[in-house]
């Protein structure tokens, strides 16, 4: 069995945003050499998810404004968490709900998603260097 881990890095100019890794993903697996197997993508922090979904704009306006329902970043004192003098428990709940990671079937070398699955990197406390976890094993 083959294995290969690389880690991708990012650094939002926006506190919240969402960024389509697929072909990114997609050049791990080419660089890998690997052609039957999996590919586990989790983001190496607590404030950030990868998930799979459609990449389609208004459907990201609408993931941000329904988590900003359930977990408004402001006021930051509503949240205990917050007493220990950071301001992100708004993005640690955020996370929990968009979830930690994504594992994906390999078949012939490629990535085997159906037609509209697309992965993303759904930053929720960005504006600093955060690093995403990409491990493939297989043969
Ligand atoms: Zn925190």
């Amino acid at each position: 069995m083959k294995s290969y881990r690389k880690e991708l890095w990012f650094n939002t100019p926006t506190r919240v945003a969402f960024i389509n890794i697929t072909s990114q993903v997609e050049e791990c697996v080419r660089e890998s050499g690997i052609q039957e197997g999996l590919v586990l993508v989790n983001p190496m922090h607590i404030t950030s998810s990868v998930f799979i979904n459609d990449d389609e704009p208004g459907l990201h306006h609408d993931f941000a404004n329904w988590l900003e329902k359930l977990a408004p970043h402001e006021p930051i004192q509503q949240y205990r968490h917050n007493d220990t003098g950071e301001d992100n428990a708004d993005a640690h709940i955020k996370r929990q709900i968009m979830g930690r990671e994504v594992v994906v079937a390999i078949t012939g070398g490629r990535l085997d998603l159906g037609r509209w699955e697309q992965i993303f990197y759904g930053e929720f406390d960005g504006q600093r260097r955060k690093r995403v976890l990409v491990k493939i094993i297989g043969e």
